[in-house]
């Protein structure tokens, strides 16, 4: 039941927080392979079946290579786990080996093509897969669209096809990528426009609850079984509803700007993430060595809030505007150690309150 969920939750995967956009196209490049293999097993088996009488008219081998093909990378595409997916070099190995085969195997069929002399059905069909359905990062489209283009003009000069056809050829290797860009490069701007604005706090910048969301449970996803300790801060602001009714709400807005860009100075590095979970609360999480080295970086914080020296109308925990932090530590290899990012965020939030009742400007560890 798991499998099938993560595999309907591959293809059509939720919008990622913009911070993965990298890892949002990588998935969306290897699961989208098991629609073309669909769409490609489908036009093999109906070649196999019309042509049942005169198999050996048919480019045999195109056509074996091509279902098999499709078999293996779309039932694989299909069922792929997300940690291997997100795994870089793994999941680059495998589309591009695709699309690599699947070139391969539409050869004869583009022999068979020029041989005939008359339309070029089969490059047709092979381009316009690969321009619609996948949408390669700009540097691979740069570099896979040109290149079976030049591999099918060799593959036409060998084949000794006529002027007219190279001509063809070349036009619709220029036209594919000129095609490519228009339809990639400006929907999928579109997109991270879009994906912005649903997955980042506007007024700070940093992702909202729900991208925060989303990035934690992957994140919880690709630690699983590796020894990484996560540490979860949950941060509140020290008496800041005071803040708006001294000074008004937009510079209590402006507060809460100069936080997030404490909280960015200090843990703003790839695979970090920072939110903006709730009005004046930031959660944080980062991997760390130790419940040690998450209280030094609690501690930080704190210093670091401070010392921005920022004033307060309420000056209990200290002349400026400080934070109150509770932490929280998950250690993937402790077995009782619950993977549910909502709980884990409820822990934190216990911490914090201890920390609140404890006088404020502090930090508590779960
Ligand atoms: P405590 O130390 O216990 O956390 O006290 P507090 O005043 O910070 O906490 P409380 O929950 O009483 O008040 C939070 C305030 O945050 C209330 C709300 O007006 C303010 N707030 C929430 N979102 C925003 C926002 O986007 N902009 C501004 N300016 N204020 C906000
Ligand atoms: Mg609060
Ligand atoms: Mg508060």
């Amino acid at each position: 039941m798991k499998t099938i969920k993560n595999a309907l939750y591959g293809i059509w995967a939720p919008l990622p927080g913009t911070q993965d956009w990298g890892a949002y196209l990588l998935e969306l490049n290897v699961r989208r392979i098991a629609c073309v293999a669909a769409v490609v097993l489908i036009f093999q088996l109906g070649n196999l079946i019309m042509a049942r009488f005169a198999l050996m008219e048919l480019p045999i081998l195109g056509v074996g290579l091509l279902i098999a093909l499709s078999v293996v990378y779309g039932l694989a595409a299909f069922l792929i786990p997300f940690r291997i997916v997100s795994h870089k070099k793994l999941a680059r190995f495998f589309y591009l080996s695709f699309w690599i085969l699947l070139f391969a195997g539409f050869i004869p069929f583009f022999v068979r093509d020029f041989r005939l002399g008359g339309s070029l059905m089969n490059v047709l069909l092979f381009f316009g897969v690969l321009i619609i359905v996948p949408a390669f990062t700009r540097l691979e489209r740069n570099v896979l669209v040109p290149l079976f283009a030049a591999a099918t003009l060799v593959t036409a000069l060998l084949t000794g096809a006529s002027t007219l056809q190279l001509v063809f050829l070349a036009l619709l290797g220029a036209g594919g990528w000129l095609l490519s860009y228009a339809i990639k490069e400006r929907s999928q701007t579109f997109l991270r426009g879009l994906m912005y604005e649903a997955y980042c706090d506007v007024l700070t910048g940093v992702l909202n609850r729900r991208g925060g969301l989303n990035s934690i449970r992957k994140k919880l996803d690709a630690v699983k079984d590796q020894s990484d300790k996560l540490a979860f801060y949950m941060v509140d602001i020290d008496f800041f509803k005071n803040v708006n009714d001294a000074h008004g709400h937009h510079m209590g807005d402006e507060v809460l700007v100069v936080v997030a860009n404490t909280l960015k100075l200090l843990f703003d590095a790839p695979g970090n993430i920072i939110c903006r979970i709730g009005g004046e609360e930031f959660l944080v999480c980062v991997p760390v060595q130790s419940r040690e080295e998450a209280g030094e970086y609690a501690e930080k914080l704190l210093r670091k809030v401070e010392d921005q020296h920022i004033p307060t109308p309420r000056k209990e925990a200290s002349h400026y505007l400080t934070v109150s932090v509770g932490v929280r530590v998950y250690t993937p290899e402790n077995p009782g150690d619950s993977i549910d990012e909502l709980s884990l965020i409820d822990d934190a939030d216990t911490a914090l309150y201890r920390a609140k009742d404890d006088g404020r400007n502090r930090y508590v560890i779960y």
